[in-house]
């Protein structure tokens, strides 16, 4: 399908409570103002602009701007990106969390070099088909890099338009999600779209924020439905939070001469290419010394296991309680397979995985003096 056209309208819903074409022109004008000065605003390179929006999914500004900037260090171009060791890219992503962003990201950049020639495409019907890349970001990169109209609905935009026209129902439902999109199309500026999607994420991270919108410095403000109707602070509805399984595991470290067992993960699933300390379930009713000494006999190892403390670590399907346990070995069988001895210095050069860093943090700050 041809790429939409420059000035090409977009129809407003039969339900818009105003007319939609003031929207664009108050929020430029805001924009010119107050926008954010951030690093992938210094470009059109759609690789650059691509790389900050998957960065951006789940993950804030400021904890993005090291990575992004780290990043584009090491891989400057998507060709780069492309024939990177997976195990690189996967270093230098650790701690931002959501690893599959990072192994869809290079898959990506490998596709865009074997079917576009390197060159990225421009619909956002070809970048949807590309892994990792929802209606919203390929509407992102349309818009920025190929200043194209399209639509953008990430969690920001969402939060403005519910706002704006006063969504009372859950705004993840069908419906509600129909006509959000109905109202971003409306509302995206024809002649300005690259300047249009960076003034409305704006306008949600720093005005129309989650808890305290700042309507009175809102350009939006004389046509905000929800601030007529005094609901501001009560829209987007929550959702009742889904209680999240539990999941009780010990994470070991196995210490010798200095060194600590650990190895990285299979590449492909869950925390995928990111490094552990040996780590088990806890079985039923089992005690975390007692999987200690299970778990370091496995690796044929013998030590008395000490109790340091726990952890709690949330992800997104369940929450992981985790016992830590130290058991000093002497001998045994060296590393076998993917397990390496290694200094607590060289490990945390590895790309730990985040909650055995933090394991790794708790074990480090319980050492006895002289072995921290
Ligand atoms: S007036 Fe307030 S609630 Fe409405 S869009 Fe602006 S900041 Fe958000």
């Amino acid at each position: 399908m041809a790429p939409p056209r420059r000035g090409t309208a977009c129809r407003a819903p039969a339900d818009t409570p105003f007319d939609p074409a003031v929207v664009a022109p108050r929020l430029l004008a805001w924009y010119g103002a107050h926008g954010r000065d951030l690093p992938w605003r210094h470009t059109r390179d759609p690789y650059r602009i691509w790389l900050s929006e998957i960065m951006l999914q789940q993950t804030t500004v400021a904890a993005v701007i090291p990575y992004y900037q780290r990043f584009l260090d090491a891989f400057p171009t998507l060709v780069a990106l492309a024939a990177a060791p997976p195990a690189r890219v996967i270093e230098l992503w650790a701690g931002l969390g959501y690893y599959s962003r990072a192994r869809n990201l290079q898959r990506t950049a490998q596709l865009v070099v074997e079917h576009y020639a390197g060159r990225f495409p421009e619909t956002v019907e070809e970048l949807t088909a590309l892994p990792g890349i929802g209606r919203s970001t390929a509407g992102a990169i349309v818009a920025i890099a190929f200043d194209r109209p399209a639509p953008i609905l990430d969690g920001n935009v969402r939060r403005v338009l519910v706002r704006l026209f006063a969504v009372a129902d859950d705004p993840r439902s069908t419906a509600a999600e129909r006509q959000l999109w109905g109202w971003a199309v409306a509302l995206t500026a024809p002649d300005r779209p690259h300047d249009y999607a960076q003034a409305i994420m704006d306008l949600g991270a720093t005005v129309c924020t989650p808890s305290t919108p700042a309507c009175p410095a809102c350009p939006l403000a004389d046509f905000c439905q929800a601030r007529q109707l005094g609901l501001e602070r009560q829209l987007p509805r929550v959702r009742a939070r889904k209680v999240l399984p539990v999941r009780r595991q010990v994470a070991v470290l196995v210490e010798r001469d200095g060194a600590c067992l650990a190895r990285p993960r299979p590449p492909q699933g869950f925390l995928g290419g990111l490094w552990e300390l040996p780590v088990a379930d806890l079985r039923q009713d089992e005690q975390p010394l007692t999987a200690a000494a299970r778990l370091a006999a496995e690796l044929g190892l013998a030590g008395q296991p000490t109790l340091v403390g726990q952890l709690k670590h949330a992800y997104s399907h369940f929450t992981l309680e985790l016992a830590l346990v130290r058991v000093p070995v002497a001998g045994g069988r060296a590393a076998e397979g993917l397990w390496h001895w290694l200094a607590p210095i060289q490990l945390l050069e590895t790309p730990l995985h985040g909650a055995h860093r933090k394991a790794l943090a708790q074990f480090l700050a319980s050492a006895p003096a002289g072995r921290r």
